[in-house]
């Protein structure tokens, strides 16, 4: 019954949206670019104008070449740098940088979740338009998702994994607790088909990414962040499952066997990877799957951490593997691996994503390949390459400007006035802008 009634209320919207010409409604804006970012050339562009129609951009090119509509709202950023809404694969926007380890028991799911609200705001207006939510517990970020996408809150575009899924004891339980009191995370799956189960349950309560945990991690109890934890076995069959389900696979991985069974059963991007070594990064390069390094966390766990609950272990692990990680960070990138931004947000205060991009170019990026990590790959590794990642007519219109040169200085990206988001304006232009 429900069902025939809503193909009904669709049919009926059909016909009405059939009598109105399909740009009647959509607002133009006209947007002019000092200086714009190309990602797709790796070039700077001066003096561009950008079109856009409803929430789609529809032109860019130079100011000359452009005709704007006499109706165009303009938006005037002729003395700024444009660039596209930049990607983050890697946050945790329920994810409370205060409540660490035995601090994190206190928090609900909803109450995760009601944060998310606040971190996908403050993630919007550091410019990050698009984020890959990996992990959340009681499907939050899915909430996250879905309330953004019907315009109910204000956040970036969302892919999202729901629980990640490994082994009973490792990085994605919760072994905070003692025995007594029968606890499991329920990313929880032991052998193949229940790793295959786990990705079915993801799938069917709206994740649109699977995120699974191939080794120890930092901020758990009681493992080791280099030794490997889900079995190649059982990554196969994670992978198998997800992409028969049309779903990537996010891999956090810390250790160098991790790093190649995960790469071996498939997965699209390996995360953290901070013990990758030559095998890794050839296996990555071959199999052209990402690498997403999260390389600025190590300042905030170290200055940070033991205040906001971080376990004395997690410390001394992010003492082993922090330098390490940088370093390969750097040998990596040289090796030819296909590197998207991801931060793990979450981890310390959102927002500040863009403080990673000083140190992708200490160890080895251009300005620009940090840029480009950080848009059309991170678009790419998303699968969205159709719709976010650079300034392209047909793409989402999703904008942010700076006011200084992020090629001469990466670190502007940190302080970004101006944020569009398909289309509308979710930051007006700040005062150093409109010079
Ligand atoms: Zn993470």
């Amino acid at each position: 019954m429900k069902v025939k009634v809503i193909a009904a209320c669709v049919a009926a919207l059909g016909t009405l949206a059939s009598t109105i010409p399909a740009t009647a409604a959509e607002h133009v804006v006209a947007i002019r670019a000092g200086k714009l970012v190309d990602v797709v050339a790796g070039k700077v562009l001066s003096d561009q104008v950008i079109l856009v129609s409803g929430e789609r951009i529809t032109a860019v090119g130079p100011a000359a070449s452009i005709s704007i509509p006499r109706d165009a709202e303009q938006v005037d950023l002729s003395g700024a740098t444009v660039l596209p809404g930049m990607i983050d694969a890697h946050v945790h926007l329920t994810g409370d940088p205060n409540l660490h380890g035995y601090k994190s028991l206190g928090v609900s799911d909803i109450r995760a979740a009601m944060y998310g609200v606040h971190a996908a705001r403050l993630t919007l207006d550091a410019g990050f338009t698009t984020v890959r939510n990996v992990g959340a517990s009681g499907f939050g970020d899915v909430a996250l998702r879905d309330a953004i996408n019907e315009g109910e809150i204000a956040g970036p575009r969302m892919r999202v994994a729901g629980y990640a899924i490994g082994i009973r004891g490792g990085h994605c339980d919760n072994n905070l607790l003692p025995a007594d009191f029968h606890y499991t995370e329920n990313g929880v799956a032991d052998g193949p088909w229940q790793a295959r189960a786990k990705v079915r349950e993801m799938a069917k309560y709206g994740a649109d990414t699977i995120k699974i945990c191939a080794s120890g991690g930092v901020l758990s109890k009681g493992d080791e962040a280099g030794a490997q934890q889900l079995t190649l076995e059982e990554m196969q069959a994670i992978v198998q499952e997800a992409h028969k389900l049309g779903r990537k696979v996010a891999a956090h991985a810390h250790g160098a066997s991790s790093i190649h069974d995960a790469i071996v059963a498939g997965v699209d991007s390996v995360e953290h990877a901070s013990l990758i070594d030559d095998e890794g990064i050839r296996l990555a390069r071959e199999k052209g799957t990402y690498i997403v390094m999260d390389i600025y966390n190590d300042d905030y766990i170290l200055q940070e951490g033991a205040k906001a609950g971080m376990l004395p272990e997690s410390l001394e692990k992010e003492k082993i593997v922090g330098q390490l990680q940088r370093d390969n960070f750097r040998k990596a990138f040289r090796g030819g691996v296909r590197m998207a931004f991801g931060t793990d947000a979450g981890v310390y205060p959102h927002g500040d994503n863009a403080r990673q991009f000083y140190y992708m170019v200490k160890y080895g990026m251009t300005p620009m390949q940090a840029i480009q990590a950080a848009t059309i790959n991170g678009a790419e590794l998303l699968g969205w390459k159709d719709r976010v990642g650079s300034i392209t007519a047909g793409k989402y219109a999703d904008l942010v400007a700076v006011a200084g040169d992020p090629l001469a200085d990466v670190s502007e990206l940190t302080r970004v006035k101006f944020v569009m988001k398909g289309g509308a304006v979710v930051k007006p232009v700040q005062p150093a802008t409109a010079r």
